[in-house]
């Protein structure tokens, strides 16, 4: 991919899976990266710490993408770091212990639909701010983490999730077409089983494996595979690609 030297990206959620491989090839290809975590501190400053030793420029902020002061300390941190904001990875999404809708209680919904959906559209609003030519910015990208569970429901698992994931997919169609006009393409990366901590974090570490066979391709995906997507999104080499959700699902 050619270089993309002075570019600034902002990647939530980077200190594990997906996000860690999108920060990983975005330095290599030229961006400097800010990661926000939640309180994988240690984690996120290895991956920031692997940037600066090939020669990147990289930062890790503490977010609560649920917390909307938070999501503006993240973004006034990246202004005075870094001076610029070109790209906005909205990776950061979380899942609850698996379990059927009969016995999902609204504190478990609210925190999934803060995270997942409202925090993305508070990053969104804060990227457009900065980058919209509407505000006196130069463009930018932006790539928003949904799920295949948007499109398969996750019955009996979290039916929640894969709503919040389907809120994502509305978000990239109609705001991609609402800041179209001012530089800023957005579209979304729709991942099938991916091996992440994700999975633990439902309850069930050895989920890749017990669904693999159900993949046409009849493995789980890995990050970085997907982290590819978000960089072709990324890059010029999509430059008229706006509004779309690429399935990154082994056939799924
Ligand atoms: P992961 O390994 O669980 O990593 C999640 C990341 O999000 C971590 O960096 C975590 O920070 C951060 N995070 C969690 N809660 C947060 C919060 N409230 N505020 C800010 N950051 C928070 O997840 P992943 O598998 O890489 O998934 C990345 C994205 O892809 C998510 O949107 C997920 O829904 C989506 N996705 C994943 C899969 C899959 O199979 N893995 C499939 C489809 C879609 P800490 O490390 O500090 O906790």
């Amino acid at each position: 991919m050619a270089s993309i030297t002075g570019k600034v990206v902002l990647i939530t959620g980077g200190s594990r899976g997906i996000g860690a491989a999108t920060a990983r090839l975005a330095a290599q290809a030229g961006f400097r990266v800010c990661i926000s975590y939640h309180s994988a501190q240690g984690a996120a400053e290895g991956v920031v710490d692997a940037i600066r030793r090939s020669g990147g420029q990289a930062l890790a902020v503490s977010c609560d993408v649920a917390d909307e002061s938070d999501i503006v300390a993240l973004f006034e941190a990246v202004d005075r770091e870094f001076g610029r904001l070109d790209a906005l990875v909205n990776n950061a999404g979380v899942l609850e212990l698996q379990s059927r809708v009969e016995h999902m209680q609204a504190a478990r919904l609210q925190r999934i639909f803060a995270t997942n959906v409202t925090g993305s559209f508070i990053c969104a609003r804060e990227a457009i701010k900065r980058m919209s030519t509407r505000h006196g910015g130069q463009g930018g990208v932006i790539v928003n983490l949904s799920s295949i569970a948007s499109r398969l429901g996750a019955p009996a698992e979290y039916v929640d999730y894969a709503a919040s994931k389907a809120a994502i997919d509305t978000l990239t169609i109609g705001l991609a077409k609402e800041v179209a006009a001012e530089g800023i393409r957005v579209n979304a990366v729709r991942p099938g089983v991916i091996d992440t901590e994700i999975h633990a974090s439902g309850g069930e570490p050895g989920r890749v494996d017990r669904v693999k066979d159900s993949v046409p391709m009849l493995r789980g995906g890995q990050p970085e595979e997907v982290a590819q997507a978000v960089m072709w999104l990324l890059s010029a080499q999509s430059s008229y690609v706006a509004g779309a959700i690429i399935d990154v699902t082994g056939g799924r």
